[in-house]
């Protein structure tokens, strides 16, 4: 069995003696106004001025990881530039 807990991406939640880490995708992070620990059940508000970084971090990595799917099916080049 893989335990994916502590390499799965997410936010670590602020609450000190709760170590979980608050699942947050891309839609979560540009829709959702506040986000749940499942754990200890503590709101976060999404500031998005303050997670512009993050939001930018993930937006990337989405977009690498679409190139990376179309790259499957695309022989020759990896990557393209529009
Ligand atoms: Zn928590």
């Amino acid at each position: 069995m893989i335990n994916t807990q502590n390499t799965a991406p997410g936010i670590p939640c602020p609450t000190e003696s709760c170590d979980h880490k608050i699942k947050v995708s891309l839609e979560d992070l540009l829709f959702q106004k506040v986000v749940k620990c499942p754990h200890c059940l503590v709101e976060l508000t999404m500031n998005r001025e303050a997670s512009k970084e993050t939001i930018s971090a993930m937006a990337e990595l989405h977009n690498a990881l679409e190139n990376a799917e179309s790259a499957k099916t695309f022989t020759g080049n990896s990557v393209r530039y529009p």
